[in-house]
């Protein structure tokens, strides 16, 4: 298991905190800035049922896990956890999920993390 850099798309270990290649913080970890937070809102809006499990990936980077849904279930799906945390307070953590097809390795909803209240830092 590894975590691609969305800035450079290098290849890091799964423990990694920062890329090894250009030195960004890699994607599941403390966003650092608005900055950062802006250009991740921008590949979240991306999104759209029409995004391969592929173009997922190289849009979002790996997520933090993939939970799969019961395998009794007709249509299985996974759901993408994407976990991020603010850098002024690594306790607030923000969730977006991603739920793709199984049978058709295609997205079919999501949810946007909570950007606001990553935006959030001491006054
Ligand atoms: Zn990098």
């Amino acid at each position: 298991m590894s975590q691609t850099c969305q800035r450079c798309a290098a290849s890091n270990a799964e423990a990694a905190r920062f890329c090894r290649q250009c030195g960004a913080a890699l994607p599941e970890l403390r966003v650092q800035s608005l900055t950062r937070i802006t250009m991740l809102l921008a590949r979240w809006r991306k999104l759209s049922r029409s995004v391969t499990r592929q173009e997922l990936r190289s849009l979002l980077g790996e997520p933090r896990r993939i939970e799969s849904d019961s395998p009794a279930s007709r249509d299985p799906v996974e759901t993408w956890v994407y976990e991020y945390e603010s850098a002024d307070t690594p306790a607030q953590r923000v969730c977006g999920r991603v739920t793709v097809s199984s049978s058709g390795s295609h997205v079919v909803a999501w949810c946007e993390p909570d950007w606001d209240r990553l935006r959030e830092g001491p006054a």
